[in-house]
């Protein structure tokens, strides 16, 4: 475990792996974590329900990370879902527009949600805030990107007079990089939590169980995460002869 600062940090936490790998990721590095979750009229809601269940799951892992896991703040940007036309916020089906972005980008998001995150982070004094933007295996969402996050950064700082840093630790790993970092923040027992708990399918759906966990398994968050997870899980074979060998559990260290 890193040696933490006394500083905060705020987690943008929607119940997806990236955010619950980042949450995990803030929880070894700083003495006091709050969470933050929108709800922007997603067309399907269980990733907000997912994440009381996480949090309460998170906790149990670790003591010491269940010491750090402050409030939970949940902010309502229904407006978010009123203003833009897109698949995550309509019934409508999963494709690439002709600017080639698909049409699961809900625009300005990640600049709307880092501006109430600092909002909440600047009443709370909350320094770091934490976000599972990611640059690599995406489907280059522009405001994902490092330069994005960097500018939005810089944006906040002068216009709150606050020095507040945007943490990413996901931006510049593929899904497998992630899986990976989910098992040395904490072992095999976060690995199947984040697979039992989080979710990721944009299409909702959690009536079957495979291998990566729960959703359609066709559409491209959950081929991203099926990938990665297969990747992942190849790499450990490899390596350990065998994923959740004896060897790789004894590391687990609570
Ligand atoms: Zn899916």
């Amino acid at each position: 475990m890193k040696s933490s600062t006394d500083e905060g940090a705020l987690v943008l936490f929607s119940g997806g792996q990236d955010s619950t790998t980042c949450l995990a990721w803030a929880l070894d590095r700083f003495a006091r974590v709050e969470t933050l979750g929108f709800d922007y009229g997603q067309r399907h809601r269980v990733e907000l329900d997912q994440r009381v269940q996480l949090r309460r799951s998170i906790k149990a892992l670790k003591r010491v990370w269940a010491e750090r896991l402050g409030d939970d703040h949940t902010l309502d940007l229904s407006v978010l879902g009123q203003v833009s036309e897109t698949a995550l916020t309509r019934e409508m089906s999963i494709e690439v527009s002709a600017s080639s972005l698909p049409n699961t980008f809900v625009p300005g998001r990640n600049i709307v949600f880092l501006t109430f995150a600092a909002a909440l982070a600047y009443r709370r004094g909350l320094k770091h805030i934490v976000g599972g933007m990611c640059e690599t295996d995406y489907s280059g969402y522009p405001d994902c990107r490092d330069d994005t996050i960097k500018a939005v950064q810089v944006a906040l700082n002068l216009g709150m007079e606050r020095r507040f840093v945007l943490e990413t630790p996901l931006m510049w790993i593929d899904k497998a990089a992630t899986w990976r970092l989910s098992a040395e923040l904490g072992g095999n027992e976060l690995v199947e939590l984040i697979l039992e708990e989080s979710h990721t399918c944009y299409l909702g759906a959690r009536n079957h169980r495979h291998p990566w966990g729960y959703g359609c398994g066709s559409c491209p968050a959950c081929e991203l995460r099926a990938s990665g997870f297969d990747r992942f899980k190849a790499e450990r074979v490899d390596m350990e002869g065998g994923y959740l060998s004896d060897k790789f559990r004894s590391k687990t260290v609570r």
